[in-house]
């Protein structure tokens, strides 16, 4: 099979109504991304996930750098290929960000290639693990810009739903309401549902050991980015400290990164996102890693799910799997949640192939 022509396209997807966490205030998610056309018909589609700024510096790079490398290659050496992008002319500049990024979209369109080509949907193709589906958590109640009503609301509906886990966000600017929201939610959904909240790296050091130890009390599954993602030391700090585990992983893009960061001792759970980490390659590597320090991945879905669902159910480590469903509707295979579980798919590909009404609908052009 032979590349013959490579695609890149944009997508921005109405979030409704707009949400806030405590860095980002999306009012539409982006699909920076790529459709690749091989010669035996197969068309494979990958793309990343934005809040719907900086797209286009993400499709430059694969217009002009990554996109005439794969010309005539085949989509079954996808290892080969992206050691080639890897390492190519956008090294020099790349390796995290952008260029990672869009390494991210080709890899998981090559994979959604080989899937197809193989008539098995990619959990299959990597070798199935969860054929009973894969637990979801829920993330869609617990937005930063939720009144304290709306907050309860939400998330009891997701429990009455059969989600076991959901989570919230953090990081007011006053860090005692936080405290109180937390708490409001943790006596409406009872002691038995997973409860995680997720700073979104707005707390130092010292907010997240007085707040951090403060918290506890509330039995939270996990402590997400509390600082900034490059500060391995200090995660090391709260990870010695606290009753909480920490969880991160959505800002880290590489398997040198989470090697530090798992050597140390810093993470807990690792939520390593493929459309971060350069594609299902090298989100493969790390789950691979974290398997041998006996470390749970949850990954982030920057997807939405539509891929991460694939790889939890292929992977023995990867135990739970985020929900969050804005952008499900405009998939030919959306993501699928019953009592708390996904349903796994079942059409060959990557789950990534977008309904073509909606491609034309929401591309940026
Ligand atoms: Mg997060």
């Amino acid at each position: 099979m032979k590349i013959i022509k490579v695609e890149s396209f944009i997508l921005h997807v109405p979030l409704n109504p707009p949400i806030t966490d405590a860095i980002n205030s999306p009012t539409h998610w982006g699909l920076p991304g790529v459709r690749i056309f091989t010669d035996e018909g197969f068309v494979g589609y990958g793309y990343t996930g934005t809040c719907a700024y900086g797209d286009k510096m993400i499709t430059d790079t694969i217009d002009g750098y990554y996109g005439p490398v794969l010309l005539g290659k085949d989509p079954f050496m996808v290892k080969e290929i992206w050691d080639e992008l890897r390492f190519g002319k956008m090294h020099w500049i790349g390796r995290a960000g952008i260029t990672q990024m869009a390494l991210a979209a080709v890899d998981i369109a090559l994979w959604d290639i080989m899937s197809k080509a193989s008539n098995k949907p990619l959990w299959q193709y990597l070798g199935g693990h969860k054929s009973k589906g894969i637990k979801a958590y829920n993330t869609n109640g617990g937005w930063l810009n939720w009144s304290q009503e709306r907050l309860l609301k939400d998330i009891s509906s997701y429990v009455e739903e059969g989600f076991t886990g959901v989570k919230m966000k953090v990081g007011k600017p006053n860090t005692r309401e936080d405290y109180d929201r937390v708490k409001a939610v943790r006596e409406v959904i009872g002691k038995d549902i997973n409860l995680m909240i997720d700073v979104n790296q707005q707390w130092n050091i010292n907010t997240a050991m007085t707040w951090g130890k403060k918290l506890e009390e509330f039995d939270l599954f996990w402590l997400e980015e509390p600082l900034n993602p490059d500060d391995i030391m200090g995660h090391k700090k709260l990870a010695d400290e606290l009753n909480v585990p920490i969880a991160l992983g959505e800002h880290v893009y590489h398997k040198y990164s989470f090697r530090d960061y798992i050597h140390a001792g810093a993470v807990e759970y690792v939520q390593v996102d493929c459309t971060r980490v350069g594609g299902i390659t090298e989100w493969l590597q790390v789950a691979g890693l974290a398997a041998a320090y006996d470390l749970p991945v949850v990954p982030h879905v920057g997807d939405m799910g539509q891929i991460h669902q694939h790889l939890v159910g292929a992977t023995q480590n990867a135990i739970m799997l985020e929900y969050i469903p804005w952008i499900r509707d405009i998939f030919v295979e959306p993501t699928t949640v019953k009592n708390g579980f996904y349903v796994l798919p079942e059409m060959p590909g990557a789950s990534t192939e977008v309904i073509p009404q909606f491609f034309d609908k929401y591309r940026v052009r």
